[in-house]
């Protein structure tokens, strides 16, 4: 049982009207726990449409969305808000750090607000962060951190609650080349630790080569 499936899905903009623009055409694809997926599209193949879908913050026209077997393309909102939390962390290529709070009390609301308690919420934002290379700089507000920091940060926030499943925009997208490797590096090793399933979007064909599998988005496709 893949943890996200998505099964011929289509989605069109401005759909029925003229100026219609189909943007997924009949996207399959499927990523099980402990499977890292390169997501690989040209700027406006549709991308953020798919990871959207996947992410379960946008409907397809038609259809499959599965979370861990759940059919969640057609469900009601409440479900897939529901589901969402509960099984799905996000990483974009800006971190969206709150700037006035720690980093690791960044990683502590989250889990607040899923109904953990304070004590095991900060003991899991500190083992996150130094497993993200970063425990020393666990006082910091976003803005005394460097990028590749506040993206390491970004990382740890995205797993608080223990997800099914990461879904990645590229994350290391506005770093530079070795910032960039190194975050990966540790981003790899913290999915590998945990097993859980991540597509992970990025215009970087080497950090591509990297990941277990790379899929293509073409022509509203996956090849
Ligand atoms: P990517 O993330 O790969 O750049 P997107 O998923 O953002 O691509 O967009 C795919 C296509 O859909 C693009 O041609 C874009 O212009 C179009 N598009 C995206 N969002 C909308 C929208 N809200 N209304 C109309 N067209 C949109
Ligand atoms: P919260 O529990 O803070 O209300 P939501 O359930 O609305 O969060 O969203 C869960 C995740 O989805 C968050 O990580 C958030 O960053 C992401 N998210 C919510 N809305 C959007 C959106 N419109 N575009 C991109 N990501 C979003």
């Amino acid at each position: 049982e893949p943890v996200l499936a998505l099964d011929a899905v289509e989605k069109s903009y401005n759909r029925g009207k003229p100026g219609e623009v189909r943007v997924l055409r009949g996207a399959s694809l499927a990523v099980a726990a402990g499977e890292v997926v390169a997501l690989v599209a040209p700027s406006g193949a549709g991308k953020s449409t798919l990871l959207h879908i996947a992410g379960l913050l946008d409907t397809p026209d038609a259809g499959q969305v599965r979370i861990a077997g759940a059919e969640m393309g057609a469900a009601s909102d409440r479900k897939r808000t529901a589901a969402r939390r509960a099984d799905i962390g996000f990483v974009y290529q800006f971190h969206h750090l709150l700037p006035e709070f720690t980093a690791t009390e960044n990683i502590v609301l989250p889990q607040l607000a899923a109904g953990a308690g304070r004590a095991k919420a900060e003991a899991r934002a500190l083992d996150l962060l130094d497993r993200m290379g970063i425990g020393a700089r666990a006082d910091h507000r976003p803005a005394a951190l460097s990028g590749g920091e506040q993206q390491r940060v970004a990382v740890c926030r995205a797993l608080a609650n223990a997800p099914r499943l990461l879904l990645a925009d590229e994350p290391t997208g506005n770093l530079d080349p070795a910032t960039s490797d190194r975050v990966f590096d540790a981003l790899m090793e913290l999915v590998r630790g945990t097993g859980l399933a991540a597509l992970i979007a990025t215009h970087n064909l080497e950090l591509a080569a990297r990941m277990d599998r790379v899929l293509h988005l073409e022509a509203g496709r996956l090849v």
